[in-house]
């Protein structure tokens, strides 16, 4: 059944993270009757004003000093301690890095499933929790299910649902119990926080990106960064740019093993359009690629098919634009 529903509010420099929105959006459309409840982990300072009005029944908090900055350790016995305590059906947890990390930690100490990185939720005829995630690397789409052990545990890829403003319903506030904190110890002692420089426009943000794969020669990467800066846009790459070291991080991958994205507009550089690359970028509004292959698969998603060098490309569209 699904008459309860957990879901773990993220929060990021005090910030409670959009993919709670989104989760909370799509829980109350499938069970529009379950009980949501916001799990919120961390110190003193949580944002449990914003998580009463935010349209949740019931806010938790589970507040103790060794969750104050992220450490995975203490976060993931928090979360599945807390879960254990209330029984819930079922836990969303966004497939962000920190989401992704801490949710199978948990699904493993409380002996049930988790399907990840889904991209639709419903509920199935027996009244579970259907959870749909990409398969064979985004060849089919899969339906997971949970029959046999609670909660029924899905960590959703942030980006993929809408974020639709919900009706505040006087959430009650209970203050869960996380001594069992007290004695662990997570060999991991935080000696500074520093505060990483600005990074580019985050990709799943920006109104407009442009995207390199393996098509954009290394010497052109800065180019295409370029390009992007002057259109105010943000720079996204394929997997295999991160996996070739060409990119430092997966911050900006696009496609199933990373953000998803949905902007005005995508111009891609030096991309095939593999499955699992497209299943992040599909639903961009106005889709420009260059590629020297006129049979590309990118092409078959793109609204403007530019069969030319991508390195030349970039230098005329640099040129045009300054
Ligand atoms: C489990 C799994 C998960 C994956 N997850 C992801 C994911 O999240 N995101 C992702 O992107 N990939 C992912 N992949 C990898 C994916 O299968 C593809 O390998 C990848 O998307 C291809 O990247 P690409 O288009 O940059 O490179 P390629 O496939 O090598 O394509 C390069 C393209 O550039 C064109 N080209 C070459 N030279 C030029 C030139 N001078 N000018 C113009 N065009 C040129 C070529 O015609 C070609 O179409 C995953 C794979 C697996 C197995």
């Amino acid at each position: 059944m699904l008459n309860t529903i957990w879901i773990l509010a993220e929060v990021n420099d005090g910030a409670v993270a959009s993919s709670y929105y989104e989760m909370l959006t799509k829980a109350r459309a499938i069970k529009p009757e379950a009980k949501i409840t916001a799990l919120c982990l961390g110190g003193d300072n949580l944002p449990v004003d914003e998580l009463k009005g935010s349209g949740a029944d019931e806010v938790v908090c589970a507040r103790h000093a060794k969750l104050e900055s992220y450490d995975p350790m203490y976060c993931t016995a928090a979360l599945a301690g807390v879960i254990a305590a209330y029984d819930p059906d079922a836990v969303l947890v966004a497939a962000s890095a920190k989401g992704s990390e801490i949710a199978p930690g948990a699904a493993a100490r409380l002996r049930t499933g988790l399907a990840a990185h889904c991209t639709e939720l419903g509920v199935r005829p027996d009244g579970d929790l259907a959870m749909i995630a990409p398969a064979f690397g985004g060849k089919l789409m899969g339906e997971y299910y949970i029959p046999n052990t609670r909660p029924q545990m899905a960590s959703v890829k942030p980006g993929v649902f809408d974020r639709v403003p919900q009706e505040p319903r006087g959430a009650a506030v209970v203050e869960a119990d996380v001594s069992f904190l007290d004695g662990m110890s997570s060999g991991v002692e935080l000696v500074e926080r520093k505060v990483s420089e600005a990074a580019d426009l985050p990709v799943d943000k920006a109104e407009s990106v442009v995207c390199v794969g393996l098509g954009v020669a290394e010497e052109n990467i800065e180019k295409a960064r370029a390009l992007a800066k002057k259109l105010g846009a943000a720079l996204g790459y394929t997997r295999p740019m991160v996996d070739m070291g060409y990119m430092s991080d997966e911050s900006a991958m696009i496609g199933t093993s990373g953000k998803t994205i949905k902007p005005k507009l995508y111009i891609g550089f030096g991309i095939s359009g593999s499955n699992q690359h497209v299943c992040g970028m599909k639903d961009s509004g106005l889709v420009i690629s260059v590629n020297n292959n006129p049979k590309a698969e990118i092409f078959n998603v793109s609204d403007y098919k530019l069969v030319a060098d991508s390195g030349k490309m970039l230098d005329e569209l640099l040129k045009a634009i300054s």
